[in-house]
Formats: C-alpha cells, sequence, structure tokens
C-alpha cells in the first residue's frame, strides 16, 4: 500500500472562516492519525475571485492554529501546462466540444432553476463550432452510474449523464474548471486521500468521471460535514462569514474539535493548541461523522 498523502486545498478568496478551518482540520487529523503527509495547495485559477493578500493569511492562520504542512505550498496557477496536457488528451478521445451559450441564454431556457447550475440540454454537443472566437470546452457525458465508497457519507451513486451532463473543463475567459484542476493536482502531487467538506460530494462524481477519461487512479474520498449557519446557509466567505480570530486559537480549536464530534476532555480546552491537536490526533475518529452533511454552528 502506498503511504497516504492529503491535502488541503483552500482558495484564496477570502480569510479562513471558521467552516474552512473545520474542514483544514479534519483533513490534517485524518493524515496525521494515519503517518501520512499533509501538503496545502492554493486553488487561485479563479483569478476574479482571488482577493490580495488572502494566500499569506491563509498559511498563517493555518499555523497560529498548529496546522503544519509537509514541502512546499503549491498554486495551481503554476500548473497551467499540465492542464493543457489533460485537455489535450481529452481532446484526443473526442470527449471535448466547443460551447458559446452564455449563463443567461441557459437560464432563459430553464426558467424553472435560472441559477444555471441546471443540466446542461447539449445544444452545442454536435455544432463543432469554429475554433474562432469565444468558446468553453465541454466535457461529454454519458448515461452511467458512478458510485463511490464515501469515508464518512457511504456509498454515493449518481447517474453521470441525468444527474450531472456534459460538463465545463475550460471557461470562455480561458479559465480551467475546478473539476478538472482538481483531479489534475491530485495525481501529479500524489493525493491519494482527499478529505473536504461534503458541498462537494456533488462534484465527487463528475471528479471521478474524469479520472476514468484520463485513465488516473482515483483517491479515497472522506467529506466531512459543512458548518452551517444562521438559516442553515453554509458558512461561506461569499456570504461574509467572519475570518477566525486568531487571538485565541486554543479556545477555537477545543470548539472544532467539540464540532468534530471528538468529545475532548474539558480539561484540554485551557491546553495549548499543541497539546489538544497531540491529544486529537491520537483519538481521532472520523465515524463519529458518519453521515452527516452538515453541523448547525447555531443549534449548540
Ligand atoms: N478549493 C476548493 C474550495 O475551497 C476545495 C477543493 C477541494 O478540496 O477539492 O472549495
Ligand atoms: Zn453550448
Amino acid at each position: 500500500m502506498s503511504p497516504y498523502i492529503g491535502r488541503f486545498a483552500p482558495s484564496p478568496t477570502g480569510l479562513l472562516h471558521l467552516g474552512s478551518l473545520f474542514t483544514a482540520l479534519a483533513s490534517f487529523l485524518e493524515a496525521r492519525s494515519r503517518q501520512g503527509r499533509w501538503l496545502i495547495r492554493i486553488d487561485d485559477l479563479d483569478t476574479p475571485r482571488n482577493v490580495c493578500g488572502a494566500n499569506e493569511a491563509i498559511l498563517s492562520t493555518l499555523d497560529v492554529f498548529g496546522l503544519h504542512w509537509d514541502g512546499s505550498v503549491t498554486y495551481q496557477s503554476q500548473h497551467q501546462q499540465a492542464y493543457q496536457q489533460a485537455l489535450q488528451q481529452l481532446q484526443d478521445q473526442h470527449l471535448l466540444y466547443r460551447c458559446t451559450c452564455s449563463r443567461k441564454n441557459l437560464s432563459d431556457l430553464d426558467q424553472s432553476n435560472p441559477v444555471s447550475e441546471s443540466i446542461y440540454p447539449n445544444i452545442c454537443r454536435d455544432k463543432n463550432h469554429p475554433q474562432t472566437g469565444e468558446y468553453a470546452l465541454r466535457l461529454r457525458t454519458e448515461p452511467y452510474l458512478i458510485t463511490f465508497n464515501d469515508g464518512v457519507q457511504g456509498v454515493v451513486s449518481e447517474n453521470l449523464a441525468s444527474q450531472h451532463g456534459d460538463f465545463i473543463l475550460q471557461r470562455k475567459d480561458r479559465i480551467i474548471a475546478y473539476q478538472l484542476a482538481v483531479v489534475v493536482d491530485d495525481y501529479l502531487q500524489g493525493v491519494n486521500h482527499t478529505v473536504r467538506g461534503a458541498d462537494l460530494l456533488d462534484a465527487t462524481i463528475k471528479q471521478i468521471y474524469l479520472h476514468q477519461c484520463l485513465n488516473l487512479a482515483m483517491p479515497h474520498y472522506l467529506h466531512v460535514p459543512v458548518i452551517t449557519g444562521a438559516q442553515g446557509a453554509k458558512l461561506s466567505k461569499r456570504e461574509f462569514a467572519p475570518a477566525v480570530n486568531q487571538q485565541n486559537s486554543h479556545l477555537i480549536l477545543f470548539k472544532l474539535l467539540v464540532l468534530l464530534q471528538q468529545n475532548p476532555p474539558s480539561d484540554l480546552k485551557h491546553t495549548s493548541v499543541a497539546m489538544q491537536l497531540d491529544w486529537a490526533i491520537q483519538h481521532w475518529n472520523p465515524n463519529a461523522l458518519n453521515l452527516v452533511r452538515s453541523i448547525d454552528i447555531t443549534n449548540p
């Protein structure tokens, strides 16, 4: 068996909030409890959303919370060549096509779901649009079931074409889509265990399909619950969840261990971050989160 390699892959779109730190901690504990390596990759491809200084702030927060990573931090923006190679490989298999649809066209077509996360109706599949002009690259999907066994969420099984549809790998603005970048990078970095938030369960089906198309081994997946705030909304930078306060890091860490259902003994609360992490690595039990998709922080 190859040694465990895990990672945390934040997007530099803001500071770490309690929800992202919760995911980072789970990923760290899973890796360390299995004597694994734990890497940091900054998912900085979506340049319009990147926030200046967020990289440094994220890394310093991880550091304050004792979540020390192995090796040097990598940046997706430095891997463009690998993404282009993967696109070429898919192109050679005739799995890609040019799509000129706009978000607006698509949502006009589908009034029931104006947010356009709906299934693409394959308008451009056989149009063979010319290579001149603006287009996105979409991946053809087939109507078959993709099934995987998640470390926390159990068996997930979804139909690729009817529940996901043909999806974008390179946007019209030429930015490589997250789905492709994450698959290529996890492979290049030897990541064999992916621990992240359950909001990405849906993306996992698409990523597994990409692993298959590119003939890459698929990592083990473990999707931890997302932390929700008022009205069940996921804490997210878009919703301006407050950045974690670095002042009382040991108290926040203790709170996170409680949220992770690890039942830390109360006398651990006033000890150092390092001592709490030692305890947590030794006692880490992800099964305590089994089948939990979200945790409401406003409901203690
Ligand atoms: N960068 C993604 C995010 O911040 C996570 C990617 C992943 O863990 O696969 O939501
Ligand atoms: Zn189209």
